[in-house]
């Protein structure tokens, strides 16, 4: 009987190698009952972590950074026959595995979508520089103003991971627009005065998934540099009230539990900015934001946010 049950565990490791490990009950049945996702499981990587949700005629593989560079995502939607690539990481290192990995899924990359001005989001887009950029109009001109200089002050600390040169998306994506690539459909919203003035949120009705980005953050301090509390908030109550999507992707950390997320990131909103009006300095908001989030991953993020909240005279 000892040896069945070696033999059947081996089976079972070899099965989840291979193939996709079905996902929590909860997804799968609301996969089974109208859309939405039908299974999720893990693929290799060298650094970082690939989860694959799987739906009725895609996939998408979410990719999620080492907390070197805070645990920002990168998710590759595989349509039938082609892949977009939301998001480009903040490290050409990791740009360049993400690179490999969609390489190795044997289909062409149609374009990169880039959800906002911030370099944890495009500075792996070098890697993708042949394939066609598309960001909003207003996070079009920010890049072109401010890669420069992201650029030269992400040197220091990052080193080989920060680009040569900046990569300014070169084509368009309207508020209120929908495209549709291989059948499948994305809709495209303009974000406002949030976690970063200007934001696009991409929801896939068919598979009814929100990929929200920066909007969310799952179990990762949040940066909240602009200092737009209640812009943020306000989003964030309306994606709570929205039933529209089963999964929402986050732009830092996994998609596990992050409908839960959006409960965790008022509150810790909440608490930074009554933080923010009583402390002095960046030090004691960092201290009080880690003495209240402990476990949470990214930390790096709170003291950029702070070279903005508390800039020097
Ligand atoms: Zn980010």
């Amino acid at each position: 009987m000892k040896n069945v049950g070696i033999s059947r565990r081996a089976l079972l490791k070899t099965a989840a190698a291979s193939s996709l490990i079905v996902g929590a009950p909860s997804i799968v049945s609301a996969g089974s009952l109208k859309g939405g996702p039908i299974g999720q499981g893990r693929a290799p990587i060298a650094d970082g972590s690939m989860m694959i949700t799987e739906f009725k005629n895609t996939k998408i593989h979410s990719y999620v950074s080492p907390n070197l560079t805070g645990c920002v995502t990168t998710h590759i939607i595989e349509t039938p026959a082609r892949l977009i690539i939301v998001d480009g990481q903040r490290s050409v290192i990791f740009g360049q595995q993400i690179r490999e990995y969609a390489e190795k899924l044997g289909k062409p990359i149609d374009r990169m979508i880039v959800s906002h001005l911030h370099p944890d989001h495009w500075f792996g887009s070098y890697q993708f520089r042949d394939v066609p950029l598309y960001s909003l109009e207003s996070t079009q001109s920010e890049i072109d103003a401010l890669g420069d200089y992201f650029i030269e002050i992400s040197k220091p600390s990052l080193g080989d991971h920060v680009p040569i040169e900046k990569v300014v998306p070169n084509k368009i994506i309207a508020d209120g627009s929908s495209h549709s690539v291989d059948g499948v459909v994305m809709e495209f919203t303009h974000v406002t005065d949030a976690e970063s003035d200007n934001m696009l949120t991409i929801f896939l009705p068919e598979e009814k998934v929100l990929i929200a980005q920066d909007m969310l953050y799952n179990n990762c301090h949040l940066f909240c540099g602009h200092g737009n509390f209640e812009g943020w908030q306000a989003g964030l109550k309306a994606m709570r009230k929205d039933t529209s999507y089963d999964l929402v992707l986050p732009g830092h950390g996994e998609n596990t539990g992050s409908r839960q997320a959006i409960d965790d990131a008022l509150v810790y909103l909440e608490f930074v900015e009554a933080a923010y009006a009583k402390v002095d300095t960046g030090d004691e908001l960092k201290a009080a934001i880690m003495d209240r989030y402990p476990s949470y991953l990214a930390s790096s993020l709170v003291d950029i946010q702070n070279l903005f909240l508390f800039p020097k005279k």
